[in-house]
Parts: C-alpha cells; sequence; structure tokens
C-alpha cells in the first residue's frame, strides 16, 4: 500500500508500476507492503502510477502532504471519484447508484486500459507453484500487451473476491486447474461467484505438470462442463494449456485475453435484490432438475435465513462468496417458496425440509406458504414412504432422520392427512427395523385418531406374525396414550 506523499530527493529511484524514473523534486508515493507474504523494501511511484495502484491509501497519504503541487487539484478530484466508486461497489449490485461508479478509466503512462483479470483454481489456491511463479516473472502481478494493462488479481479458492473498482474494471476471469485435478467444491463456488457478477466465460488456462505432456480431450470436456453446469451456457470458453508460468506463457494469455475480451459479452445483470435472485435460482435450478446446484443453492438460502440479524442485513463475512447483504421479509417468503418447490426432487429433500421449516418458523404470517406447502409435502412424504426405492428405503432404514424431518414439519403446521401416507407404509412394510422407524414416526406425529388406528391395526395381527414383537413397545406407548386420553376425557 502507499504510505507517503513525498517529493523525491534525487532522480534515482524508478516507478514500481512503470519502470521510468522519477525525477527529483516530482511527487512520489512512496510503497511499503508484502509480497509473497514478505515484507518488501520500500519502493517508490509517480504520482499518477500510484493512484491506478491503489486508490484508497493513496487518498489518505495525499491528506497529509499538505505541499502545494501543479496537478494537485485535479488529481485531488481523481482520486476522490475512485475512492467514492469502489465505496460504492461494496452495495450489492441492486443497490449501487451508477451515478457514483461513473469514472474515467485507468490507463498506464502510454495510455493502455488497464483492467483486471481474475486467477482461481487449483493452479492458483494457496501455495501452489504457479502463484509463486507470477510473482517472479511479473512486478505486482501486472503483464502489458501492445493493447492493455493486464492486472492479475489471485482469487485463492474460499476467500472473498477483491474490491471492485470501476476505473480498472475485471475484463476476464481464468480459470486455472491442474490438468486431470478434480474441482473441488470451493472451485466450483468462485465460479458461481463469478457468474453471479456478471463476468464474461472464463479462459481454461491449463497447467500440466511435469510428467504429463497435455492434458487430455476429456479433461478439457470435463472443465468446460463444469462452466455449463454453473451458468456459463453458450459461449465457448477459450483453452490455453501452459507448463509453468513464464514470460511466454503470460504473454500468450495475455494475447488470448486481448482476443476474447473483445468478442465475448458478459452475461447480463440481474437486478433484481439478490434474495429474490437467490430463491428465483433455486426455482431454475428445481426446474432444471439441477441437482447438485439447486443443493447448493437451498443451502446458501438456509444460512441466509439463519444468519441474517433482526433488520436482516447478513455480515459480509459470513457468506463472502454470495452477493446477499440483505434478507427482506418478502425474500425469505420467496425462499420459503423456492423451497417447497425444491421438494419435489428427493436429492435435495433434506435441504428442502431444512429451509421451508426455519422460514415457517421465521415468517410472520406463515398461513399462505402452509397452504402451498401442504400438497409437496404430502407428495414428498408419498414418496418417501412409496414401496422400495431402493435408496430411499435404505435411507430410511439407516438414517430416519429425513423422515423424522418431514413428519414434524407436517405436525408442526397441522398438515391434512399427514397420518395417511405413514399408515399405509406400516401395513405395507416389511418385517425389519424399518417397522419400527415408521411407528416412531406416526408416534411423533401426535394425531389421536391415527393412533387409534394402528393400535387396532396391531390387535388384528395374527399370533406369532413378526411384526407383533417389533411393535411390542409402540403397542405400549398406544396403550398408555390412549389410556390417559380416556382419563382425560372422564
Ligand atoms: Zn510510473
Amino acid at each position: 500500500m502507499i504510505t507517503q506523499i513525498e517529493r523525491s530527493p534525487s532522480g534515482r529511484a524508478r516507478c514500481r508500476r512503470c519502470n521510468e524514473p522519477i525525477a527529483k523534486g516530482a511527487v512520489r508515493a512512496v510503497f511499503n507492503g508484502t509480497v509473497m507474504g514478505v515484507e518488501a523494501s520500500e519502493s517508490f511511484l509517480h504520482f499518477r502510477c500510484a493512484i491506478d495502484v491503489d486508490a484508497v491509501s493513496t487518498e489518505a497519504a495525499l491528506a497529509l502532504f499538505d505541499e502545494p503541487f501543479d496537478e494537485r487539484a485535479e488529481l485531488t478530484d481523481v482520486l476522490r471519484q475512485r475512492t467514492r466508486a469502489i465505496a460504492e461497489c461494496k452495495k450489492p449490485v441492486a443497490e449501487r447508484d451508477p451515478e457514483r461508479m461513473r469514472v474515467e478509466g485507468a490507463r498506464d503512462p502510454s495510455g493502455r486500459p488497464r483492467v483486471r483479470v481474475l486467477l482461481a483454481g487449483s493452479a492458483f489456491s494457496w501455495g501452489t507453484l504457479p502463484s509463486f511463479e507470477l510473482d517472479r516473472v511479473t512486478k505486482d502481478r501486472t503483464f502489458r500487451s501492445s493493447k492493455r494493462e493486464y492486472q492479475f488479481v489471485v482469487q485463492y479458492t474460499g476467500i472473498a473476491d477483491a474490491d471492485e473498482d470501476p476505473s480498472q474494471p475485471v475484463i476476464a476471469a481464468v480459470f486455472a486447474p491442474f490438468a486431470g485435478a478434480k474441482v473441488m467444491n470451493n472451485q466450483r463456488l468462485k465460479l458461481t461467484s463469478w457468474r453471479d457478477r456478471a463476468l464474461p466465460t472464463p479462459l481454461l488456462w491449463v497447467f500440466t505438470r511435469a510428467a504429463q505432456t497435455a492434458p487430455k480431450d476429456e479433461q478439457i470436456q470435463g472443465l468446460r462442463a463444469l462452466l455449463d453446469d454453473v451458468g456459463y451456457v453458450g459461449d465457448e470458453a477459450t483453452v490455453c494449456v501452459a507448463r509453468g508460468v513464464n514470460g511466454s506463457t503470460l504473454a500468450a494469455l495475455a494475447a488470448a485475453l486481448d482476443e476474447s475480451v473483445e468478442t465475448i459479452t458478459p452475461p447480463k445483470v440481474d437486478a433484481r435484490p439478490s434474495d429474490l435472485k437467490l430463491a428465483a435460482k433455486i426455482e431454475a435450478l428445481v426446474a432444471d432438475r439441477a441437482e447438485s446446484n439447486a443443493r447448493q443453492a437451498l443451502t446458501h438460502g438456509l444460512l441466509a435465513v439463519r444468519l441474517a440479524k433482526k433488520n436482516g442485513a447478513i455480515a459480509a463475512s459470513v457468506l463472502p462468496h454470495l452477493d446477499l447483504r440483505k434478507l427482506s421479509p418478502a425474500g425469505r417468503d420467496a425462499l420459503g417458496r423456492a423451497a417447497v418447490s425444491a421438494l419435489a426432487m428427493d436429492n435435495c429433500l433434506d435441504e428442502a425440509i431444512a429451509l421451508l421449516t426455519l422460514t415457517l418458523a421465521k415468517s410472520e404470517d406463515p398461513e399462505p406458504l402452509v397452504a402451498s406447502a401442504t400438497a409437496p409435502i404430502l407428495a414428498a412424504l408419498t414418496r418417501l414412504l412409496a414401496k422400495p426405492s431402493k435408496t430411499l428405503s435404505d435411507h430410511r432404514l439407516k438414517d430416519p432422520k429425513r423422515l423424522k424431518a418431514l413428519t414434524s414439519l407436517a405436525c408442526a403446521h397441522q398438515i391434512k392427512g399427514r397420518t395417511a401416507p405413514l399408515l399405509v407404509a406400516i401395513a405395507d412394510g416389511r418385517a425389519d427395523r424399518s417397522l419400527t422407524t415408521l411407528a416412531t414416526a406416526l408416534l411423533a406425529a401426535k394425531a389421536p385418531r391415527a393412533e387409534e388406528r394402528l393400535l387396532r391395526w396391531i390387535d388384528g395381527l395374527a399370533e406369532g406374525d413378526p411384526r407383533v414383537t417389533l411393535l411390542a413397545a409402540t403397542r405400549r406407548t398406544l396403550m398408555t396414550r390412549a389410556k390417559r386420553r380416556a382419563a382425560k376425557r372422564a
């Protein structure tokens, strides 16, 4: 960062950014910072160059330097616009004022626009070689082609995106995996957040490890399928292959960027509030039957509802990869409705139940949501209890949690007909532990008439039927409850 503004005592220093000499007596900026985690020795920049490198700290340093100089008033204006635009970008996309974000684009001393390129993927995770190589072959991760000054921003996966600066917009994102490396979930999240911010289709910059000659076609196809999967549908990603980061691979990447940046238009920004956007996204994923992405989006919705403060604010540190800083009552209800739609998908059931349960608990007027959820809850319960869909019956045996969550949701909101699928499943059930699981679920529903029917059914079983033994404890509970109810009536 820029720590001080001063007059250059000699003409010996060169500018850290543009490498041109800084004249004796000129106003210059002192740069102190860390490079690769190590304290870098003090270096200097032209004042104009410093504005592009770090407007926020330059403005702060200028406030402590009170000498007049030629362009002081003009450059103070530029700085003020820049820092205001940067601050505006911290708001959710829908709440930004485009007027406050209007700034003149940053350019290098030769007039090339300065743009930023985000780098993420396994090749740019903490401590992997390409990130160190990038620091070795560039100064401050800056690279110039004949057309642009590229500022590479390494986006360690799982960490929030860097602050936006409209004077040097992000024009490209480069997803750089190692050939053959499995794409981790947090890398997928990073791509999703790029898509949510309407960044253009990322370039694939694939790194081959020493032993391999080139990534296989199916690996490249798999990566393209991943881009499709997170919503980068339609335009083809350009693929660059490299063994390591050096001057010529960077030149090749910059050439690909120079070309693709002009041809690829970024996807449209959705201007709705981000909570409504998340709800709409869940519904769209459910409609597409995109299970794993729907599950992830539901989890984000669940976290948002759980972590929103009373006034709806969500701390940026909690969901750094999501553009979601506020949850309105309308947004919460929309997430509840999205959860209802997701009840239709067996593999999203756990997340959908959890999100619906929580939104209902927090809603001020849950009735409309309960009404719209009734049929889907019963349908999910019936599916869950239907005879042997293999995964579900296995799941039911090993982990009755899902059944319990669904029945207690139905019970808490007095969903009519909630015990019927349970009674049918018990009557059709196998004589094994799944039968006791079902009976426990029915007991949890606390429905007197259903309990009476179950008791009659157990008593109607033939002597020696193994189900009599399996349900002995259930029968005792049913008897106790029936007696208590009779005593209450008397
Ligand atoms: Zn300079």
